[in-house]
């Protein structure tokens, strides 16, 4: 029998160099403290939980999670004591050293040890040499790499303990320990606060406090409430105000389709799980409920013959959308399993992609610029199965790329990644913290046109085949107003507020004739205007506030006498007293021009993403 200790003596353990750390890269130098982060907890919970073995202990983009095996869950008292106990292990500096094993002699130590997850990733690594790492009392199979010494990892917070899976496991068996990792205090302070902001803008949080929608079990999608309804119906005049400036026309059809459609779309082959099945009686589908709209735009198309002339045909449609999505990657608004997309289908000549793909690009500009959303652009090309000739994909990728540096915009490529009928951009938003969601896409189509042998007659006579473009810039109205929502932290933009003022008489007895004629002044103007009474005024303040009602107008004895309101606009501290007629000419105006008059306090740990670690590496 193997004396294990000694053979650990006898290892060639090897320091990590600190010159050879220092002169790393800072995102390298981050990835290496998180990743060794999750080596000093597991150190420390072995102080609170002896019996623990260990799974996979990676970085992550902001930190680092060790999935480990516990009799039961760690309580939040014992998470508390881990932090302690890594404190500890920190300021001790103990030395990361590295010693190549061969792969035998690793399987007889993990199995000694009773570490059956590290046993079954040794199985994965059979005939080669592994390396162990070690800190104190501490030894892991890792591949490294690591920082020089422990008091590297000293800026840590641990974040949670959850239910963790082991591979295909059906039942969670583990428990993740995840937390964050920095290079200095600053940036753990800054992250923490990022975090605390992130969690008071959830969207399902805030939702439910101005009352704008909710959720139910029972419910595909959210449940629109009033003030919500006021939302998204100014969201979706935004986008119907600007469709004909741009040529677009909309249609609307069903949402439930026989069959036959997605057979001869090929949606049914390529995404059929994906899809509700609606039955009137047994046996095979009689409907199916949509999951886009471009098939049906093509049999719009298909109503009538078209000629060069009609091209650029710009086919929008608005239509509730359903997709049967597994109930893991639900998550409010920003995932449901019915949608509606802001859509719009776009035949062309082959000749035309170039400009057409310029003008939706500038729509896309005029939508996101509106909100003071960032965006970053990404043009996937030609993956290795792909359909249509290779000519038309390479003039097509020259034409999108030339459409894209054109407009003097910076995108980056990602090559191979487009679809297998098209080449596409997709578009992420980035919102105030920096977050980036991605909801506009842009794809060429040279498939369904073929599908549903679509034509139009070209300038010589000859019958020729249109592209088709899938465009849309909201993405899904629900996901983006899920983004808009958590992006102004629930303080919209006066032209977008459910309620854009608030009329507050000081005296219910003195002042609430006037003020019913103020309220009634600016309602009559287009102004959502609501009058409040009854508590005290500065109740009645807060509770303006709460709701981030953009304008509150407090009206009393001087404001009666001269026509005026005091007027306070939602975070300003200000307060002016001016004629109740400039007030709305004013606000008015702000509305018409959909004006971004947000009073964000701007973030001071507006938290910058570093260089994101992927959760494989270091992990065996
Ligand atoms: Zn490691
Ligand atoms: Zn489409």
């Amino acid at each position: 029998m193997t004396d294990w200790n000694s053979w650990l003596q006898e290892r060639d353990w090897q320091p990590v160099a600190p010159d050879e750390f220092k002169a790393l890269p800072n995102d390298e130098k981050l990835r290496r403290i998180r990743h060794s982060s999750a080596h000093v907890m597991a150190t420390a919970l072995r102080g609170v939980r002896p019996e623990a073995t260990f799974a996979i202990g990676p970085a992550t983009e902001h930190g680092f999670f060790y999935d480990v095996h516990v009799d039961s869950p760690l309580t939040p008292e014992e998470l508390a004591a881990v932090q302690e106990g890594m404190k500890d292990v920190s300021k001790q500096r103990q030395k990361f050293e590295r010693a190549v094993v061969p792969h035998a002699e690793a399987v007889e130590f993990m199995r000694d040890r009773g570490e059956r997850y590290k046993l079954e990733i040794l199985e994965k690594l059979a005939d080669q040499t592994v390396t162990f790492y070690r800190n104190g009392d501490f030894v892991d199979l890792c591949a490294g790499p690591h920082v020089p010494d422990t008091s590297f990892c000293q800026n840590v917070k641990l974040l949670a303990a959850s239910p963790a899976h082991w591979r295909g496991e059906q039942n969670p068996s583990l428990q993740r320990v995840s937390g964050t990792a920095w290079d200095s205090r600053d940036a753990l302070k800054a992250y923490l606060a990022f975090v605390e902001e992130a969690k008071a803008r959830d969207h399902r949080v805030l939702g439910q406090a101005l009352d704008l929608f909710s959720f139910h079990p029972w419910a595909a999608g959210a449940l629109w409430h009033p003030r919500g309804l006021v939302v998204r119906n100014e969201l979706a005049q935004f986008w119907r105000g600007l469709m004909p400036e741009y040529g677009y026309q909309e249609i609307m059809n069903p949402v439930l389709y026989k069959p036959d459609l997605f057979h001869q779309s090929g949606h049914w082959e390529h995404y059929h799980e994906d899809m509700y099945i609606v039955r009137d009686g047994e046996g095979e589908p009689d409907w199916l409920l949509k999951p886009m709209n471009c098939p049906d735009t093509m049999l719009y198309y298909k109503t009538r013959s078209h000629s060069y002339r009609d091209l650029p045909l710009r086919i929008a449609e608005n239509q509730v959308l359903h997709r049967n999505e597994v109930t893991g990657a639900l998550h409010g608004l920003l995932r449901t399993r019915s949608f509606v997309q802001d859509d719009a289908h776009i035949f062309i000549t082959n000749e035309q992609v170039q400009d057409e793909i310029l003008q939706v690009l500038e729509l896309v500009d005029r939508f996101y610029s509106t909100f003071g959303l960032e965006y970053v652009m990404k043009l996937s090309t030609r993956p290795e199965k792909y359909m249509g000739e290779l000519e038309t994909w390479n003039a097509a990728e020259a034409a999108l790329s030339a459409a894209l540096t054109a407009g003097g915009r910076e995108f980056s490529v990602d090559e191979g990644d487009g679809a297998f009928y098209g080449p596409k951009i997709d578009i992420s938003i980035q919102d105030s913290l920096g977050r980036k969601w991605q909801c506009g896409t842009i794809q060429l189509d040279f498939q369904l046109p073929q599908r549903f042998d679509l034509e139009y007659t070209a300038q010589d006579g000859t019958r020729q085949r249109p592209i088709v473009i899938h465009r849309a810039i909201f993405g899904s109205m629900e996901r983006f107003i899920g983004v808009i929502v958590e992006h102004f932290a629930g303080a919209f933009p006066l032209w977008l507020a459910p309620v854009q003022a608030v009329v507050l008489p000081i005296s219910d007895e003195k002042h609430l004739d006037y003020a019913r004629e103020v309220t009634a002044k600016l309602r009559k103007a287009g102004i959502r205007t609501e009058l409040q009474q009854y508590e005290s005024l500065n109740y009645r303040v807060r509770q303006a506030e709460k709701q981030k009602v953009p304008y509150i107008l407090v009206v009393g004895e001087r404001e009666q006498e001269q026509g005026t309101a005091a007027v306070r606009r939602h975070k300003v501290k200000e307060q002016r007293v001016a004629p109740v007629d400039e007030v709305i000419a004013e606000l008015v105006e702000k509305i018409r021009t959909r004006e971004l008059d947000v009073h964000q306090p701007t973030m001071s740990a507006r938290f910058q993403e570093t260089a994101a670690a992927t959760t494989t590496d270091n992990a065996y």
